[in-house]
């Protein structure tokens, strides 16, 4: 199981906190203990989950360094630059997050400057310092008068460099860094960290190019300006009354006035980066009325008084009238 899939096994994501992994998995411990979870895959799953949490463990053991964050780069030191990626959930985009992020680095071996190789030379043992292939004992045209293959035809060798086994370069130095992600931080932004890093054999600048991914949401919708939108099914009778209900932005539950002439309503303020949260809900009636339902809205349609005394009402009572006496005088007599 690697680092990251065992922050997945977890249901985090990749470099969460300490804290984040012990409630975690104190959670899942609690639903998959197999005492408690008559499901086969209990035992399993948990077996899964303690490997994750030894995994994180060791890493965490492992000895990484921590950065330390410098405001800007550092005038003329090279950087080296380190690409990342987070992803966060919408609320967080709205209140600001902070993530631990995690990576190597490697450096190249100082004893040898990255070759590899110890820099005193000796003579080549295969062509005895001429450079050339001697030529075959049996079949001398086979390999008369080429380079050495050992030695490149240089007639010196040099022995692979015993600081890195030839490597040319350290063994990785693993570090953590975390990283604060503002309120209103769109998708796709990149976040710059500046840092430095000690590592194996000297120290490192660090430019963190930080990608900002915001992950799906299961009920809001957000806009490229920030605006974030939302629709909402609500009890179609609160809405004919004009009831408080609760409806929800990134910054929770909110209280707000059903109004009989409106479908939208705006939350100032509540999207991402001081845009604004849209809200529009569907008025939600039953499909068949009950009896005590018929009963009251017969009461309701009777005590209405909503259409006396308008315009409208006015004209069709005139027509009706109009209507009756020609009636009356068609009538025979
Ligand atoms: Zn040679
Ligand atoms: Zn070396």
């Amino acid at each position: 199981m690697t680092l990251d899939e065992s922050f997945r096994e977890l249901g985090l994501s990749p470099g969460s906190s300490d804290a984040d992994v012990k409630v975690a998995w104190r959670r899942l411990a609690a639903h998959w203990h197999p005492d408690r979870n008559a499901s086969p895959h209990a035992l399993r799953k948990i077996q899964r989950i303690n490997r994750a949490v030894e995994e994180i463990r060791q890493w965490r053991a492992s000895g990484y360094a921590d950065l330390q964050r410098t405001p800007e780069a550092p005038a003329g030191a090279p950087e080296v630059v380190v690409d990342q990626q987070v992803s966060i959930t919408l609320e967080e985009a709205c209140a600001g997050c902070s993530r631990d992020l995690h990576g190597e680095v490697v450096e190249d071996c100082a004893e040898c400057r990255g070759s590899g190789r110890e820099a005193r030379s000796s003579m080549c043992t295969r062509c005895d310092g001429e450079g050339r292939a001697r030529s075959h004992f049996w079949f001398p045209w086979l390999a008369a008068g080429g380079p050495c293959d050992t030695c490149a035809g240089r007639g010196v060798v040099h022995a692979a460099c015993s600081a890195c086994s030839g490597q040319g370069r350290t063994r990785p130095r693993k570090y953590r860094c975390r990283i604060d992600v503002p309120a209103g931080t769109r998708h796709g932004e990149t976040l710059h960290v500046h840092a430095r890093v000690q590592g194996r054999q000297r120290e490192h600048a660090l430019h963190l190019r930080v990608s900002v991914e915001l992950q799906q949401h299961d009920v809001f919708r957000m806009e490229a300006d920030g605006t974030v939108q939302c629709a909402m099914p609500v009890d179609g009778f609160a809405w004919m009354a004009e009831r408080w209900t609760e409806v929800p932005s990134p910054r929770g539950l909110q209280q707000m006035r059903l109004r009989r002439n409106a479908l939208t309503y705006r939350i100032k303020g509540h999207g991402l980066g001081g845009a604004d949260c849209i809200v529009t809900i569907e008025p939600l009636f039953p499909a068949e009325l009950g009896a005590e339902q018929q009963l009251l809205i017969d009461r309701l349609i009777a005590g209405n008084t909503g259409a006396r005394g308008t315009a409208a009402r006015k004209r069709m009572d005139a027509w009706q009238a109009q209507l009756a006496g020609r009636i009356r005088r068609q009538a025979p007599p």
